[in-house]
C-alpha cells in the first residue's frame, strides 16, 4: 500500500531524503520475511546519517531501496523528491558495498572509469574524472597497477573512487570498511570524512561499528531486529570540519554508550 499520494507536499521538499512508513516483506516460495516494517527516517541534504542493528534488522535492505535495487512493499523513499528510479536515471546516487567488484582484467584507472562507461560519458572526460577521483582517494601512482596488485584498503578506496566520479548528490554506503582491520579503518574514515567535506554529498551509511558510526554521522539511527524498525535517532553535534582528536573528546565516549545502550534496549537487553 502506498500511503502518500505522488503529489503530496513530501515532493516539494528540500533536496533531503524522505523515509515514509516503508515495510518490506520478501517472499520466497512459503517463505516470509518481514524486513522491514513502519520505516520512517528524514534525512537533510548534505547530512551524515549512519543505520546500526543487529544482523538482519533490515539495514541493508534500506540502502537498496533507497538504490532502486528492490522496491519496498510498502510505503516510500524520496530522494530529495525524486523516487529511487527517478534518482537512478539521473545518476543522483552511488552505491559502495562491502566487497568492491573490480574487474581483475582492468587497471585501477579504467576500473575507476567503469560508471562513467556505463553512463555513456565521453572517453576525455571519463579519463578526466577518474584521475580527480583517484587523487582524491589517495590512489595517485596506481592508476597502471591491476587490482590483484592492491591491498583490501586500496580496492576500497578504488570502490569509492569510482562512485565519486559520478559526482553524487547522495552517497550510499553498506559496511565499506567491514572488511578491514581496525587500524585501517580508523584511518579510512577520516578519509572519507575529508572527502565528504570536499564533495558536500549527502551520506548514509551502513556500520556495525559504533565508532565508525559516531566519526562518520550528524545522526545515528538505531533499528530494532527483524523486522527492523527506527527506535532511535542519537544526534551527533561535531560538526563537519572534526578530526580525529574527536575520540578524545568527553563527548565521544558518552556517545558510544548512548548507542551501545540504545542497541541493547532495541534487541530487548
Ligand atoms: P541487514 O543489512 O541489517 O543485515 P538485510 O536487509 O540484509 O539485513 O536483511 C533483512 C532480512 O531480510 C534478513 O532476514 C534477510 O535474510 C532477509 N532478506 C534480505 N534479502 C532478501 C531476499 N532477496 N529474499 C529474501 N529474504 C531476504
Amino acid at each position: 500500500m502506498n500511503a502518500i499520494p505522488p503529489q503530496a507536499p513530501l515532493r516539494a521538499r528540500a533536496d533531503g531524503i524522505s523515509i515514509r512508513d516503508v515495510e518490506m516483506v520478501y517472499r520466497r516460495g512459503t517463505q516470509v520475511t518481514n524486513a522491514l516494517s513502519g520505516c520512517n527516517l528524514d534525512i537533510p541534504a548534505g547530512s551524515w546519517v549512519s543505520l546500526i542493528g543487529a544482523s538482519g534488522c533490515g539495514k541493508s535492505t534500506l540502502l537498496r531501496i533507497l538504490s532502486d535495487i528492490v522496491q519496498p512493499t510498502g510505503g516510500q523513499a524520496l530522494l530529495g523528491g525524486l523516487t529511487p528510479a527517478e534518482a537512478r536515471a539521473e545518476r543522483r546516487f552511488a552505491l559502495v558495498s562491502q566487497s568492491a567488484v573490480m574487474l581483475p582484467w582492468r587497471k585501477v584507472l579504467a576500473n575507476v572509469e567503469l560508471g562513467l562507461a556505463v553512463a555513456r560519458v565521453p572517453r576525455a572526460e571519463r579519463r578526466r574524472r577518474a584521475e580527480e577521483a583517484i587523487e582524491m582517494v589517495g590512489l595517485k601512482g596506481f592508476e597502471k597497477a591491476y587490482p590483484s596488485e592492491l591491498s583490501g584498503g586500496m580496492r576500497q578506496r578504488a570502490a569509492i573512487a569510482r562512485a565519486l566520479t559520478l559526482k553524487p548528490a547522495y552517497l550510499f554506503m553498506d559496511e565499506p570498511f567491514g572488511a578491514l582491520d581496525e587500524l585501517l579503518r580508523d584511518r579510512l574514515n577520516f578519509e572519507l570524512l575529508r572527502i565528504l567535506e570536499e564533495t558536500r554529498a549527502t551520506l548514509l551509511l551502513v556500520t556495525h561499528s559504533i565508532s565508525e558510526a559516531i566519526i562518520l554521522s550528524d545522526k545515528v539511527v538505531v533499528m530494532s531486529p527483524r523486522p527492523g524498525r527506527i527506535t532511535r535517532q542519537i544526534d551527533i553535534d561535531f560538526g563537519h570540519a572534526r578530526s580525529s582528536m574527536i575520540r578524545d573528546d568527553p563527548r565521544f565516549g558518552r556517545l558510544e554508550a548512548e548507542v551501545r545502550h540504545a542497541l541493547g534496549h532495541s534487541m530487548g537487553g
